[in-house]
């Protein structure tokens, strides 16, 4: 099947549940980002720094940029001027960078925390306990250029949908109990629940997603 058709049939499942579509253009040459540009998607997502540069200043001007990947401190000064969403913010000391350098440009830059949800061991993501000391600690809620727009998981890499389901909706029960208990925060503004991917979105969208990050279903498989 062609991008087009991938992404229309992708679409008409996210557009049942009201979500959005981010197409991971990930090691993907531009034309075929063009081809998705063309078919109607905006929203691309990257892993990884220096391609989502050479990318932006290549594309048209009006597509909004997403940071997936894991985000190194000393590498947010070359994404804060253009990127529109950072998916996987870990740590305060990652949101303190964010911070500063979005008081540089003057911007306010929103950004998702990633929770860690799987069953695997990963060094990346939020636990619970973690997020409920980053809430409350006064480095963050003085934070004026960044904005926490939500949260963004990763199922455990499995066959079975059972374990993935549970995963993705105790994410969900979190978001929601977070989206309330924080909602007089001044940086916190919880709208997104990014969750799910080729594998797996359609799990997540019954478990309460807004937003799946889809690659290799759009564009192929990729290789590296
Ligand atoms: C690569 C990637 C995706 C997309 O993966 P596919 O299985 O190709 O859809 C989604 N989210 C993150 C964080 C990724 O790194």
């Amino acid at each position: 099947m062609s991008i087009k058709a991938n992404i229309e049939k992708i679409n008409k499942t996210v557009k049942q549940y009201n979500a959005h579509l981010i197409a991971v253009s990930k090691t993907k040459p531009a034309d075929q980002i063009m081809e998705a540009y063309e078919a109607g998607i905006v929203d691309f997502g990257e892993n990884k720094v220096q391609e989502l540069v050479e990318k932006e200043q290549q594309l048209p001007k009006d597509i909004r940029w997403h940071m997936i990947g894991h985000l190194q401190r000393n590498k947010v000064k070359y994404i804060a001027p253009f990127v529109y969403l950072i998916h996987g913010v870990d740590s305060l000391r990652l949101l303190k960078e964010i911070d500063k350098q979005g008081k540089r440009l003057d911007r306010v830059i929103s950004c998702l925390l990633q929770v860690h949800i799987a069953e695997e061991e990963s060094k990346f993501g939020f636990s619970i306990e973690e997020l409920n000391l980053l809430f409350e600690d006064p480095d963050f809620t003085s934070m004026r250029n960044i904005v926490i727009k939500g949260f963004m998981g990763m199922a455990t890499f499995t066959e079975d949908p059972d374990q993935i389901k549970k995963e993705f909706m105790g994410l969900q029960e979190l978001f929601k109990s977070f989206s309330s208990l924080h909602s007089d925060k001044s940086n916190v503004d919880m709208k997104i629940l990014s969750m799910g991917m080729s594998g797996d979105f359609e799990i997540a969208l019954e478990s309460g997603s807004n937003m799946v990050r889809v690659g290799s279903s759009i564009f192929g498989s990729r290789n590296y």
